[in-house]
């Protein structure tokens, strides 16, 4: 017995978080706990490093190159600006005729002229390269975000919890990724920059580059601390997005129009989603306003500082200490250094709530399947059968539900029977399915196959031994082929087995009608779409379980719009089409379940009942009650 996981605990376990992030990050309270909440959000930056690496490694070196390039133009701009004005003003000096003056001062004009088509042109290339490192990334983050849906078992999409999970990761995620690297691409650029300027800065006044530091940070604190906010918002409201999703679909979806329609739901269901979308509005709008004034107040603070020193500055140029030159180029590194660190603390912010995003996206990519084949020495499960499968006191509950759906079942069901599974909605029926093809794992008990837990096998040969069709079967708005071929995927281009399957299904007369046979392709998402009625898409889906030559063929209510006539010819047939394997159904229809080898009774997760129609008949039980109601109504 190995309980995955404990009644009333849910899959996502310790994952049932508050935004932002793993287990362990704790909320950020006080300045300390901000700062150190700060630091650990950046824990993601080596994962967004090794994503866009991952991306495009051209893309990237080509980015780092063309940002040295550009982290050193504003000193070398700012002392070639010197240069020129100097060069004038020893020229004036000099009385020397125009043209000559004019050769003295020309080569430093060129030279500035080179930087600033250098800098035009590195400026173009990086944003081309930074567009395609966004694409590459974007595409993929999402291949990414798919391959761990494909990996991670039913029981997290059946998790609203996940839903969160999985959105909160998809939104912006392959941008925040970007975001990071280009945010640490500015921060060292502007680093460099800063760097270069302040060397030529301190030559003159140390003073100076201390004032424009500090009159930056108090920005920056503002800053980061409205990112948070921002942040905090978006990844509380998951839920209400999700709902905000859920409407669109509804209001504009051909499943929901019918009921729209008639019951008149537009104009309430609009209502409910404007309202969603009010309040989203305002709490957005709160926090960009209060941004923007701190931005401006703090702003003003720079800007105060900026003149208070250019008054400096112009005041030692007029008493002669430096030369005009030198006026032009401190005034010009003291701007370009302000807004250096400027951006430098904005990048850092930037890193900061990227950091944050992308820590949804690691979230749910570091996620685990609770269930698994086990690692080393997983059976393959057999062909054929032999024993057939047994449930032995199997108990379960659904993760994070308190209520047992089944208790203490056992059931031992051999080669080649037919069983019928019966019971009121919610007895439990389709959970027991569940159990039996491995998408839960029991949390008493075990469920074997040929005397071995279904545990022990590897789970790709156990699913292989399914064919199953669940009552909430896909329509899939593919060909006709597809539909039945992904049955057996490696069997796509097998036309003859398809329609094989096809005819077994009761589904060849259908897809001989259709404009287009096998290729056809279904449903009404595509211009050239056939849509088929409830019953013929029920056909299609049998012909599917039927693709498949698996030990045992599960039909979970397949056939509830098919009619009665159709569904009695297939299941007469069925013994023929079974050749020996286990078929388990479920269906509401005792013309039906009466054709079973053996019918189970289930009631509030206990088997009530067992045995073939006849035997149940005659002990007059709850299944004989349930049979003669339906009778009645036939007659
Ligand atoms: P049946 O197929 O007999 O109608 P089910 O096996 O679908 O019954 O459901 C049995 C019980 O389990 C119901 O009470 C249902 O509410 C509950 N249940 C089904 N699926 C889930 C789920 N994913 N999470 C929590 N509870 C579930």
């Amino acid at each position: 017995m190995r309980p995955v996981h404990k009644q009333g605990s849910n899959v996502l376990g310790a994952f049932r978080y508050g935004p932002p992030g793993r287990p362990g990050s704790s909320t950020p309270n006080g300045l300390g706990d901000q700062m150190r909440g700060s630091w650990e959000a950046l824990r993601n930056t080596p994962q967004a490093f090794r994503l866009v690496w991952a991306a495009s490694r051209g893309a990237a070196l080509v980015s780092a190159g063309l940002m040295l390039v550009a982290a050193i133009l504003p000193a070398a701009q700012a002392w070639t600006g010197k240069l020129i004005i100097d060069a004038i003003v020893q020229a004036a000096g000099a009385d020397l005729a125009p043209m000559d003056g004019l050769r003295q001062v020309l080569p430093y004009v060129l030279l500035e002229f080179g930087l600033l088509l250098a800098g035009s042109v590195a400026g173009q290339a990086r944003s081309l390269s930074e567009r395609v490192l966004q694409t590459r990334l974007s595409n993929h983050v999402s291949e990414l975000i798919i391959r761990q849906a494909i990996r991670l078992d039913l029981a997290f999409f059946e998790d609203p919890v996940f839903y969160d999970m999985l959105q909160n990761a998809r939104r912006q995620a392959d941008t925040s990724a970007l975001r990071i690297v280009n945010a640490i691409l500015q921060l060292v650029q502007q680093g460099i920059t800063l760097t270069s300027l302040v060397a030529l800065l301190i030559r003159f006044s140390p003073w100076l580059a201390v004032i424009g530091f500090v009159s930056a940070i108090p920005s920056f604190l503002a800053q980061s601390q409205y990112a948070e906010r921002a942040f905090r918002a978006v990844s509380r409201r998951a839920p209400e997005s999700r709902l905000l999703a859920y409407l669109e679909m509804i209001l504009t979806s051909n499943d929901a129009v019918k009921e729209v329609k008639l019951f008149g739901l537009g104009e309430p269901l609009l209502g409910r989603y404007r309202e969603l979308f009010v309040r989203f509005f305002e709490e957005d709008r709160t926090i960009a306003r209060q941004r923007t004034i701190a931005s401006l107040g703090w702003g003003l603070l720079s800007n105060l500082a900026y003149y208070g020193s250019y008054a400096w500055i112009v005041l030692r140029t007029v008493g002669g200490l430096i030369t005009l030159g030198d006026m032009t180029m401190f005034l010009s590194i003291f701007r370009q250094s302000q807004g250096a660190i400027r951006s430098l603390l904005s990048s850092l912010n930037s890193v900061y709530e990227s950091n944050l995003f992308l820590d949804n996206l690691m979230t749910y990519l570091e996620l685990e399947p609770t269930l698994s084949s086990p690692s080393d020495d997983a059976l393959v499960a057999p062909e054929p059968i032999r024993q057939g499968i047994e449930f032995r006191h199997v108990s379960f509950a659904y993760p994070g539900a308190e209520k047992l759906v089944l208790r203490d079942i056992n059931l031992h069901i051999r080669p080649g029977e037919r069983i019928a599974l019966v019971g009121l909605n919610g007895a439990g029926k389709t959970t027991l399915i569940k159990l039996l093809t491995r998408l839960y794992d029991p949390l008493e008990g075990q469920v074997l196959l040929d005397g071995v837990d279904l545990r022990q096998y590897s789970l790709e040969s156990l699913h292989q031994r399914f064919g199953v069709i669940f009552q909430d079967f896909m329509h899939y708005q593919f060909s006709v082929r597809e539909n039945i071929g992904f049955g057996q995927v490696d069997a796509l281009d097998d036309t003859e087995r398809i329609i094989a399957a096809a005819e077994r299904g009761g589904a060849a007369p259908v897809i001989e009608a259709l404009p287009d046979g096998y290729e056809t392709v279904l449903g009404r998402r595509w211009e050239r779409g056939a849509e088929l009625s409830g019953g013929e898409w029920q056909k299609v889906a049998l012909a599917r379980a039927f693709m498949r030559k698996a030990e045992v063929l599960v039909l979970d209510e397949p056939t509830s719009s098919l009619d009665a006539e159709a569904e009695y010819e297939i299941f007469q047939r069925f013994g023929e089409l079974m050749e020996g394997r286990i078929a388990v159904l479920i269906s509401h229809r005792f013309s039906t379940v009466r054709m079973a080898d053996r019918i189970v009774v289930l009631s509030e997760g206990r088997i009530h009942e067992i045995g073939s129609h006849d035997e149940l008949m005659a002990k007059d039980g709850a299944y004989a009650r349930l049979f003669n109601l339906q009778a009645e109504g036939y007659r």
